[in-house]
């Protein structure tokens, strides 16, 4: 690592740190949600990765301690759904033991948590995001496209709080005309249960969703509705480049969150780099290319070439989609799939 990146930490053009490392460990899923893998592109035929192109534990923990050098902090586990990688707790406690990581946690779908809850809380994951857009059972079944009732959803986030984890935030995506009319219902179940949820705005990533903006409820929106029934009061970050909104129930009961990706973009606090499951690091959500890391590291290539590499790389980084979005005449031709990366 040269001097300068020793003395301030690597910074991007526009100054940003780099602080955390989302690892998707699979481009599988078991779900077919209508905003990230459309069942008419992702059909039986649809050729994911070979074993042999996605990333072994063993790299994955190797290009993450070089990250941990770099100055990251912070590790998110993702998919595809990385609940479906065989022995994911494995992963997870090796990274656990890394000098540096003050935080590790993991987002799922949640339809195999019940089974494994308590292996990850003991591999040492810190702390758990379940994905659940809403608890009307038709309209889950229509948006995770393979006809899941919420049950398994449900009973996998009660065995984790029964496995220690403790609160779950809950991710919530709302479109306009599905879901959006059940947001109380959701937000007040697991306010009585402790957890936080976070409504996201419905986002255009990658070019498979047919996304468009008449289908974003704005954050706006969200908490105007949930304000009539149950009022809410805003909290400041709990650290800089928290992608969420936070506020708290004004009867002191709960917390929740708003992630205004579309309506409110925070890409001047971005600080996050994706590493999918083949090996690619991409420094934005919305990037139209990546770097590939996977060559690298099967060509005997040394930790220090490759702390070089991720510092060029970040150090390049001029990302900003979100806050540009609107200037945008039309959609760029080519964006990175959501389930390749992860969230
Ligand atoms: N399969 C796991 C899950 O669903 O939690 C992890 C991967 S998934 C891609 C990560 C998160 O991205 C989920 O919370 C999902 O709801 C969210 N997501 C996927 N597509 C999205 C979109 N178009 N807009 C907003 N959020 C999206
Ligand atoms: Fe699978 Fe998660 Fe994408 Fe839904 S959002 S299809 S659960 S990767
Ligand atoms: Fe970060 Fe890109 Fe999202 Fe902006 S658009 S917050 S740079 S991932």
């Amino acid at each position: 690592m040269d001097n300068y990146v020793k003395r301030q930490g690597l910074r991007d053009t526009f100054g940003r740190p780099l602080t955390d490392l989302r690892i998707s460990v699979t481009d599988r899923c078991n779900f077919r949600c209508t905003y990230c893998m459309p069942n008419e592109i992702y059909g039986e035929r649809y050729k994911f990765l070979s074993r042999d192109a996605v990333l072994s534990y063993e790299e994955i923990i190797r290009v993450a301690k070089i990250f941990v050098q770099l100055g990251v902090t912070r590790l998110r586990l993702t998919g595809g759904e990385p609940l479906l990688r065989p022995n994911i707790e494995e992963l997870v406690r090796d990274l656990a033991a890394i000098s540096g990581v003050d935080d590790l946690s993991l987002t799922t779908n949640g339809y195999r948590l019940g089974k494994i809850a308590g292996k990850l809380k003991r591999a040492g994951l810190k702390r758990l995001t379940v994905s659940l857009d809403t608890l009307d059972d038709e309209i889950f079944q229509r948006m995770n496209g393979r006809q899941y009732g919420t049950q398994p959803i449900l009973d996998g986030i009660q065995a984790a709080e029964e496995a220690g984890f403790m609160p779950i935030k809950i991710n919530t995506v709302v479109q306009k005309g599905v879901n959006d009319h059940t947001v109380v219902e959701l937000a007040s179940y697991f306010k009585a249960r402790g957890h936080i949820v976070r409504f996201i705005e419905y986002m255009d990533v990658g070019n498979r969703n047919g996304w468009r903006m008449e289908q974003v409820v704005s954050s706006k929106d969200i908490l105007h509705q949930l304000n009539e029934e149950m009022p809410l009061v805003a909290l400041s970050k709990n650290f800089p480049g928290e992608v969420a909104a936070r506020y708290r129930y004004a009867d002191g009961e709960g917390e929740l969150g708003l992630i205004s990706s579309v309506t409110n973009p925070f890409c001047m606090d971005c600080s996050r780099a994706r590493l999918s499951a083949d090996g690619i690091i991409y420094t934005c959500l919305f990037a139209s290319f990546g770097h590939d890391l996977r060559t690298l590291i099967r060509s005997q290539t040394t930790d220090g070439d490759i702390v070089k590499f991720i510092t060029r790389v970040w150090s390049a980084r001029e990302d900003r989609y979100s806050e540009e979005r609107g200037a945008h005449s039309k959609q760029p031709a080519k964006k990175v799939e959501m389930y390749h990366i992860g969230g």
